[in-house]
């Protein structure tokens, strides 16, 4: 199954392909975290997104495309993968095309703008691992402490209510486009998120089973 997950910043996106990428076996990627990742290393690639993150923007087209075309064409990739944050404009869904990838189904998480603000003010992200929490939602075990590799969870930058504002003005604006942009290829499904994870995941698996 070659997967895209859409949804506005805090949508859930990233604790829902986990959950699909273990139940179908198949390898997440979110061009977010490979950002993030390169941002720790301190690599060139990582200080030109740097900006653009915090200003609550896209990282240019080319930039993301670059990584993401390395990804896909790596052998992980060949029983099908999930894409999350990856396309969030229509030049990257075209350049998506252009690479010859055939996307089976586009999972888009509706949550509502009001609820994304006060989610946001809650999610914590581990220093080690990137693996992502929420105070309320979706706890770690030990406060402030990663259940998965034990290094200490912090706020992202970007999650400071009016960088979230502006990431959601960014989602309105270049991203959502993309809905209609699959809808017409008959490939669009859209769930709404609901305030605990496992029903959301419930209404996920079952959308991707149908
Ligand atoms: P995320 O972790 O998916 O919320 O992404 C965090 C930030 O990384 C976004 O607000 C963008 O600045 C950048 N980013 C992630 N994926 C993309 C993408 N496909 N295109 C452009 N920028 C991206």
């Amino acid at each position: 199954m070659n997967l895209i997950l859409m949804g506005a910043p805090g949508a859930g996106k990233g604790t829902q392909s986990e959950k699909i990428s273990t139940k179908w076996n198949i390898p997440a990627v979110s061009t977010g975290d490979m950002l993030r990742a390169a941002i720790r290393e301190g690599s060139e690639l990582g200080q030109t997104a740097k900006g653009y993150m915090d200003a609550g923007q896209l990282v240019p087209d080319s930039v993301v495309i670059g990584i993401i075309k390395e990804y896909l064409a790596s052998d992980v990739c060949k029983n099908g993968f999930i894409l999350d944050g990856f396309p969030r404009s229509i030049p990257q869904a075209e350049a998506l095309e252009e690479m010859g990838v055939k996307i089976d189904k586009v999972l888009s998480i509706e949550v509502k703008d009001e609820t994304i603000i006060e989610r946001m003010s809650g999610r914590r992200v581990c220093s080690g691992c990137g693996a992502s929490y929420h105070v309320k939602y979706n706890p770690s075990e030990k406060e402030n402490v990663c259940d998965k590799c034990g290094k200490s969870l912090y706020i992202r930058d970007d999650d400071a209510a009016d960088t979230v504002k502006k990431r959601l003005d960014t989602y309105h604006s270049q991203t959502e486009p993309l809905k209609a942009f699959y809808e017409k290829k008959g490939v669009l499904v859209c769930v709404e998120g609901q305030e605990k994870v496992e029903d959301t995941t419930a209404l996920v698996f079952a959308a991707l089973e149908a």
